[in-house]
């Protein structure tokens, strides 16, 4: 019966608000009372008392603000999800009483061994739909699992694709919990609930519950190297910040086992449009950046991503429906400063918005509390699994061949490359509410921009634009396909507006003698215009010159500014839209 409960908080959370239409739908739950304040608690939450029995109290409360009883702590459960149909529940799951039998204990913690025994239970119960992989070794030869689950999944196929990891660090045992937790109340409704059949049915999604098994059995903080695993990636790697960072950017075999699944070009090239990295040592969840970037992103000031939008929408609405007590959001650089972490890593080079869940205060609660964590943060992760389909989607091909090509995403007005998913061609770029621009390019094919693309909420399925590019005439490679390239430059070099229809005003650090020529390339590397810098002015440090473009008779898209500075080129991309 405990866990029919959960299914249906589960279902309720994350689904029951999605479908009320202008209606208010109440529904009753039993919620444990200790005294008059919490009585008065209850109240103050939008709950009408029914009866008050052997220190349970039956209430009535609005389904869509069921969360905020587990918010402020009660334990409670669902009687009834609509109260006007007593009967309801049995639609919710009419087959709850056919469910496999519920297998995974959680009554204590998971070591390496029997994480692999859950691991496999898993697979062997749902092998349909999911596989297991060992994705790396440690330091002392043990095993890294990562478990896949999706329909097809031997097939690449047009889903977005969503991380979970555990235990960076070896002395947060509870951080292996929650995400198996998750992949086991997952695999253990789909076949009975709609809801999650879809999230499996439409989605790839990847649990890695221990990534660091010698930290579990030394109980450290650290790899067996000693390394802090979570300062060891590529992006902003900072050893002169981070005392632990290891001797290189992924020296570990640990987080080469992360990037073995999610980069190209190793064993599992997947492109991941959501991530979440499981921790604990306080209760919040904590956006990108981590690092700091003086001296406009001293450490302990908001440092945001160009996504900053939808990163801080989507963990908003996470922290409202996760149901740990005084549960918090927090920009992680503004917390703290990190470099060279997970979360920086996959949104500055992977096109991957990735947070860090922060589970509990006390590193590793004691093990009857295990299950509380799993549960609190059970719906929140869920969601993650939803949102991972807002915004525009779709693939980019190849216009003859149909063949998937490997391409860069651009939305204008948001100054960060996307990548597709090399494999299948498909995309996943998470935008809040709006109308965006979209351009796709690649190297050797003219650039496609679709405009004023209509994105709805968080919850409204992506939509979808697909792009079929044609090759170019010039076969020359593109000077620049990656964001580290476009961020080492940006700070000599500055254009706006970004996009442009014609106009454009291009600022230049540095003496105006050392400027020999400004061109305008289109995506191939062929020069579309070289421009007249005897206009260019000197104003103190910076050479401002302006440009008209607007008799061009080039195609909408990404160009680039190449300059040369005394033999020395920078670059920076423009969107250029008539
Ligand atoms: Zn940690």
């Amino acid at each position: 019966m405990r866990i029919f409960h959960v299914l249906l908080v589960v279902s309720l959370l994350i689904f029951g608000s999605l479908s009320s239409g202008d209606e208010i739908v109440f529904s009753v739950l039993n919620v444990k009372v200790n005294n008059a304040d919490d009585m008065s608690t209850l109240r103050h939450l939008g709950c009408d008392i029914d009866i008050v029995k052997d220190g349970w109290a039956r209430v009535y409360i609005a389904r869509d603000d069921i969360y905020k009883i587990g918010r402020t702590g009660f334990t409670y459960y669902v009687l009834y999800e609509d109260s006007r149909d007593i009967s309801n529940w049995v639609k919710v799951d009419p087959d709850h009483e056919k469910r496999d039998p519920y297998n995974l204990d959680f009554t204590s913690y998971h070591s390496p061994e029997s994480l692999y025994d859950a691991l496999v239970e898993l697979n062997t119960n749902y092998p349909d739909v999911t596989r297991l992989y060992q994705i790396g070794t440690s330091v002392e030869d043990r095993p890294i699992w990562a478990l896949k689950i999706t329909d097809n999944p031997d097939v690449e196929e047009d889903e977005p694709e969503i991380r979970f990891i555990g235990l960076h660090h070896g002395d947060e045992k509870i951080s292996v919990e929650v995400p198996l937790y998750f992949a086991s109340i997952l695999l253990d409704t789909y076949k009975h609930i709609s809801e999650t059949r879809e999230l499996v049915e439409e989605r790839e999604i990847w649990v890695v519950p221990m990534m660091n098994p010698d930290g579990w059995v030394r109980n450290t903080r650290y790899n067996a190297n000693y390394v802090d695993l979570n300062r060891n990636y590529s992006y902003m790697w900072n050893p002169d910040e981070e005392p632990h960072c290891g001797e290189y950017p992924f020296s570990e075999p640990e987080t080469c086992a992360i990037r073995n699944i999610s980069a190209n070009g190793y064993d599992y090239p997947n492109t991941f449009a959501l991530g979440i990295t499981c921790h604990s040592g306080a209760q919040c969840i904590n956006t990108p950046w981590n690092y700091a970037d003086p001296p406009e992103y001293p450490e302990y000031s908001y440092h945001p991503t160009p996504d900053d939008e939808v990163v801080m929408e989507i963990a908003n609405r996470f922290a409202e429906i996760n149901t740990t007590p005084g549960f918090w959001v927090t920009n992680g650089c503004e917390w703290y400063a990190t470099w060279g972490d997970c979360n920086d890593w996959s949104y500055g080079e992977r096109s991957c918005i990735d947070y860090t869940l922060e589970i509990s205060d006390v590193k590793t609660p004691p093990e009857n509390q295990i299950i509380t964590y799993c549960k609190y943060n059970l719906t929140s992760l869920f969601f993650i699994c939803i949102a991972s389909d807002c915004g525009i989607r779709g693939r980019v091909t190849d216009a003859d061949t149909g063949e998937p090509i490997p391409a860069n995403i651009e939305v204008a007005g948001i100054d960060w490359t996307w990548y597709n998913d090399p494999l299948y061609g498909d995309y996943h770029r998470i935008l809040s509410e709006g109308y965006y621009d979209i351009t796709a390019s690649a190297s050797g094919y003219i650039p496609q921009t679709v405009y004023d693309v209509y994105v709805d909420d968080l919850y409204a399925p992506a939509e979808r634009v697909d792009f079929q590019l044609e090759k170019s005439v010039s076969t020359s490679k593109a000077i620049i396909t990656s964001n580290e390239i476009k961020s080492s430059v940006e700070c000599s070099l500055q254009c706006y507006p970004n996009p442009t229809s014609g106009y454009l005003n291009i600022g230049i650090n540095g003496k105006l003698d050392n400027l020999k020529s400004i061109a305008i390339l289109d995506i191939s590397g062929r020069v579309v215009r070289s421009i007249d810098i005897s206009s260019g002015y000197a104003e103190g440090n910076k050479i401002l010159v302006g440009v008209d473009l607007s008799d061009l008779k080039i195609d909408d898209g990404v160009y680039i500014i190449c300059i040369d500075m005394n033999n020395k080129t920078s670059y920076k991309k423009i969107i250029y839209t008539r």
